[in-house]
């Protein structure tokens, strides 16, 4: 258990007493999907400029009272995080690598001119809502509570500077299994028409601003038969998709993944780069423009390609598709080794494996 960050400034913990009966949890955790239904309770903890981080608690899950005039709905000043909370064969509920989205919450709050959440409140407040809510873990196999960091500028202003007022949110969601009946491959659109973040942007914070700015481009994709859309910069790098980073396959096994200060550095895409090497896999990360890969898929070093997110962890690109060309991934060589790091992944993750590198919490 970790100290409080200011000890002096104790919990406050309401309790839901509207709190969902055992029945009607079981019943949504049957079958939760994703994002649709939340925990009895969430955390809260203010923010002020002369106050600094303060108040603490946690209390029932709902509406939360804002002022039209919050900047955040004018000036979109929001950040926020995603994790998950698995439950081991033991019972235990653990989170996976939680400093890492700390410190990734920080450096969105640099960019985006909010305050930063120091990192043992942030640790503090996924255990005391995974304490709250440990019945809405669910048990069932690739199940999990999806956890939903965010803060953003509270304040009623509307001139555009950084506000003085913020608040810090933690919410619970529980998540089915991402795939029922096998992992299949994916196809990505190519955006040629649209860029996700430009140099000096916001693209490597995870603000909502970002993702609203994907949904045209990704609606394109539904379009064109695809799921998801595949961003380039503007000298025709690969940056990612909408929600998960991207890493290509050689033919050798060695894995090639894009470096760039305009993408959000995926915790997945760390943790299956660093299972590759342990198997004493190479790994590149550079800048990888478009033409690499189509020239790397014709002459066949690129075998293929896979994205990466909390979300769904792992899965195989099957194609990458636009108005001009298309690059078919047919071999099983890539998902081969995709699926065998997204399986190390979540035995780490869920506890089958030993967790060599110290990242469950
Ligand atoms: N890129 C984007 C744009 C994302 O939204 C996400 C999901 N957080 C990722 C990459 C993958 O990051 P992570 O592995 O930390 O979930």
């Amino acid at each position: 258990q970790l100290p409080l960050a200011q000890p002096n400034l104790l919990w406050q913990i309401l309790k839901n007493e509207n709190a969902k009966d055992a029945e009607a949890r079981e019943a949504i955790l049957a079958d939760p999907g994703f994002g649709n239904h939340f925990t009895d309770h969430m955390v809260d903890i203010c923010w002020s400029e002369k106050g600094g981080w303060h108040r603490p608690r946690v209390q029932p899950y709902g509406p939360i009272q804002l002022d039209p005039a919050a900047a955040v709905l004018h000036y979109a000043q929001e950040i926020f995080e995603g994790l998950k909370a698995y439950r081991h064969a033991d019972g235990s509920i653990h989170t996976f690598r939680p400093y890492e989205n700390a410190a990734r919450l920080q450096r969105s709050a640099r960019r985006l001119a909010l305050p930063e959440l120091p990192v043992e409140y942030f640790i503090e407040s996924l255990q005391r809502l995974v304490q709250a809510d440990g019945d809405w873990v669910p048990s069932a196999p690739e199940t999990s509570l999806y956890l939903r960091p965010f803060m953003f500028a509270k304040e009623a202003f509307l001139g555009v500077r950084p506000a003085k007022k913020v608040a810090y949110y933690l919410i619970a969601s529980p998540a089915g299994a991402y795939f029922h009946g096998g992992i299949a491959p994916v196809d990505i659109w190519l955006s040629t028409d649209y860029t996700r973040a430009a140099k000096g942007g916001t693209g490597a914070a995870k603000t909502g601003g970002n993702y609203a700015a994907s949904l045209l481009p990704q609606a394109e994709a539904y379009e064109h038969g695809c799921q998801q859309v595949l961003f380039l910069d503007d000298e025709g790098n690969l940056e990612e998709l909408g929600g998960m980073n991207v890493v290509l396959v050689r033919k050798d096994g060695s894995l090639l993944t894009p470096d760039s200060d305009s993408i959000l550095e995926g915790i997945t895409r760390a943790s299956i780069l660093q299972l590759a090497q342990d198997r004493g896999l190479a790994v590149e990360q550079r800048p990888i423009s478009l033409t690499e890969w189509r020239e790397g898929a014709a002459s066949g070093d690129i075998v293929g390609a896979f994205a990466c997110g909390t979300a769904a962890v792992v899965v195989p690109i099957g194609s990458l598709k636009s108005e001009e060309f298309t690059i078919e991934h047919v071999g099983d060589a890539a998902t081969e080794i995709a699926l065998s790091l997204r399986e190390e992944l979540t035995g780490i993750q869920y506890g089958r494996l030993e967790d060599r590198h110290g990242w469950n919490l």
